[in-house]
């Protein structure tokens, strides 16, 4: 649902992206800031004074979630985890992560370090609230306003994700332990999105409930929290339970043997009439002298309009080997999973010796996966 975004740069190698949404909660605590919280803290300021005051409040809000979130992120990575990107999205920050821990007490590390950083920033900025607010100078009043909003929002943060419903902070920590002590991942997952889906349904019906007595804004808001986290810990679940399916199997098990290369001068035209419509098959590696190529597949034939199929070349339309994503033979499932999740692709050749030995798809792990889970193991 975090495709969309725009990316904002890179920290610690980690990129950083803002999802289109994260727009709307932006304009949303500038605009309740200026229109209803500062002319009730402080009716005295200006109009101008308190533009600027939500400004520097909503930059500081959207710093103090970046924050939590690439503590989760340091942590993951000084535990060997790579972290791809952080997406700030209206309902908070999620990270990409590449991979799960391998044990529980680096979960738990992980999963707290969020959470504490949001009370010690919290913590801070009330600190600062308690340190000026009997000064009178204009900066001291302007300071301690903004701190003092901010010191409320980041307990709630870390509060807030200290829910032991799973996918929350709260539910990861809750999961490790569980983990620690039997010792049983799927098991500990299990219990912990169940967690999960409770609260999420909790939310979803103190959300309604809110509708319909009267603070609408409020219950559609906790409704639509309870609706992402409800999906999410199913989502989280079905995911463990697929890759612990995928565990242990390779890519050699599950690809399609049987690729019909075809060579580099064949038109457009012979290869849809002589290979596509009579067998099916959709991806071919384009070989010359034992040389692979490249690959072209129907989404590259596509992309060229149908009047030129029969002066291209599919030398012309194919993607280029060195900019083509393979695989080893040997490469587990779930990383294949990934690789073609992550670049967007359906399916990646399979590569050994610079030879292609066979093409693997989103399709064939799919049916992998089918065939077991009728077959009930
Ligand atoms: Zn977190």
């Amino acid at each position: 649902m975090l495709r969309g975004g725009l990316s904002i740069g890179k920290v610690f190698g980690i990129s950083i992206r803002l999802h289109y949404s994260w727009f709307f909660i932006f304009a949303l605590v500038t605009w309740a800031m200026v229109t209803s919280y500062f002319p009730s803290t402080h009716p005295t300021w200006s109009l101008s004074m308190k533009i600027g005051a939500g400004l520097v409040t909503s930059l500081l809000f959207f710093g103090s979630v970046l924050a939590h979130e690439l503590m989760h992120s340091l942590v993951a990575l000084r535990e060997g985890i790579h972290i791809q990107s952080i997406t700030l999205f209206i309902l908070g920050g999620v990270s990409q992560m590449a991979g799960e821990p391998k044990a529980p007490r680096d979960e738990f590390r992980m999963a707290i370090a969020g959470p504490l950083s949001s009370l010690v920033l919290g913590g801070v900025f009330w600190g600062v609230f308690f340190g000026l607010r009997n000064m009178t100078s204009g900066t001291a009043q302007f300071v301690s306003a903004v701190a003092y909003w901010l010191g409320y929002i980041n307990i709630g943060l870390g509060v807030f994700n200290l829910i032991p419903g799973f996918p929350l902070d709260g539910g990861r920590v809750l999961r490790s332990l569980m983990w620690w002590r039997s010792r049983n991942l799927q098991k500990s997952t299990k219990i912990a999105s169940n967690i999960g889906r409770g609260v999420g349904f909790a939310f979803i019906f103190g959300g309604i409930w809110l509708i319909f007595t009267g603070s609408w804004f409020d219950g559609i808001w906790i409704a639509l929290i309870g609706w992402f986290l409800e999906s999410a810990a199913v989502g989280s679940y079905r995911q463990l339970l697929l890759q612990d399916m995928l565990k242990g199997h390779v890519a050699s098990e599950v690809m399609s043997r049987d690729c019909k290369v075809v060579s580099p001068d064949t038109t457009i035209e012979r290869l849809v009439n002589e290979n596509i419509l009579t067998t099916g098959r959709r991806c071919f590696p384009v070989v010359t002298d034992d040389r692979v190529l490249g690959l072209v597949t129907i989404h590259n034939i596509k992309a060229i309009p149908r009047e030129l199929w029969n002066t291209r070349m599919v030398k012309e339309a194919m993607t280029p080997l060195d900019s083509l994503k393979s695989v080893r033979p040997d490469e587990d499932l779930s990383s294949v999973l990934q690789i073609l999740i992550e670049n967007d692709i359906n399916q990646v050749p399979v590569i050994q010796d610079h030879n292609v030995i066979g093409i693997i798809g989103r399709d064939n792990i799919l049916s992998f996966v089918n065939v077991r889970s009728q077959l009930g193991m």
